[in-house]
């Protein structure tokens, strides 16, 4: 279907942009990427009467590295994450996780702060977001606030962005080196979005014992979220192959997966356990194939 009829405008300044914001109200829409309001106007989900387009906004996009953690512009797209040179050791979770979203093209043109404000509840950014604990810094005719990611996202397609806001920023807090962590997605094909998805992450104890343990899961009705009973489970334990399995079984009672055309509710649930007790594995570098 074609764009329905809409104005478009370019602005220099995040200034500029929250004026236009604020000025057009219901009638405007950011667009960074587009790699997800495009079709949202193409099949008439949305109308808006003007465009505002971020691309001209570079301060929103980079990657910063410090001691305090990774700091994501919001402006900033999947290829830049994938080709920083030290964002893998940075964070290896988040590289991993951004390298299943979508195929090339996509890739080129989507950015992060448009994935957290769109909130789809099968995106892998959101998840990681609210998986890491992550801060998103948002900009408004007050100045910023600074929004816990357990406060920003809030359910499917539903984030605490005020309308007349901007995302600027999202913090990710420091990654010790030797902690451990998995990311195991299950899509149709590679770069479709994921029918069920887990990160999991932990630090170990001088008698390798899971400390704080975060377990962060695609896949459920309710959209990005953790799974306290499952990190319940594994705080102050060793991971080992029957921790594995009670920890499968326990993410699937824990969950309550949508069910749609492609899957029915149950496949879905068996399919979040097997990926929760796949990242887990990797995370402690358990082998789970069958000896023959
Ligand atoms: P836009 O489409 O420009 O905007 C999306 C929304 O965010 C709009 O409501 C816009 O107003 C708002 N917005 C944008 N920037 C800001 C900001 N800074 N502050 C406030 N609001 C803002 N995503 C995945 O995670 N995983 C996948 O596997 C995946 N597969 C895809 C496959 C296809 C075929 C397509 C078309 C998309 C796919 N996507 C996937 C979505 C893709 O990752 C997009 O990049 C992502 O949704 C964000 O889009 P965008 O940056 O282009 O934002």
């Amino acid at each position: 279907m074609k764009l329905p009829d809409v104005d478009y405008i370019r602005p220099k300044t995040l200034k500029e942009a929250l004026d236009l914001l604020s000025a057009h109200g219901d009638d405007a829409k950011l667009i960074a990427g587009g790699q997800s309001l495009m079709p949202m106007l193409a099949f008439r989900l949305l109308a808006p009467k003007i465009l505002i387009d971020l691309a001209g906004l570079s301060e929103l996009r980079g990657i910063e590295i410090t001691e305090s953690g990774v700091r994501l512009g919001a402006r900033t797209t999947w290829h830049d994450i994938e080709r920083h040179p030290s964002l893998k050791s940075a964070h290896p979770l988040l590289a991993a996780a951004i390298g299943h979203v979508a195929h090339y093209q996509i890739r080129n043109r989507g950015t992060a702060g448009g994935s957290l404000a769109h909130c789809d509840p099968v995106a892998e950014f959101p998840t990681l977001v609210v998986t890491c604990g992550a801060e998103v810094v948002v900009a408004g005719q007050d100045g910023e606030r600074v929004i816990p990611a357990a406060d920003f996202v809030l359910g499917p397609m539903t984030t605490a962005l005020a309308a007349d806001e901007i995302i600027v920023q999202i913090r990710f807090p420091a990654w010790p080196q030797a902690r451990r962590w998995g990311f195991e997605e299950f899509a149709r094909r590679r770069g479709d979005f994921a029918m069920a998805a887990a990160a999991v992450f932990y630090d170990l104890d001088g008698d390798q014992r899971a400390l704080d343990p975060h377990v962060g899961i695609i896949g459920d009705a309710d959209g990005a979220r953790r799974l306290t009973d499952v990190e319940d489970l594994l705080a102050g334990q060793r991971i080992t192959r029957s921790l594995l399995t009670e920890a499968r079984a326990l993410a699937e009672r824990s969950t309550t997966p949508s069910e749609d055309i492609h899957a029915p509710a149950p496949y879905r649930r068996a399919l979040i356990g097997t990926m929760v007790e796949r990242a887990l594995a990797a995370s402690a570098g358990i082998s789970l194939s069958k000896a023959v």
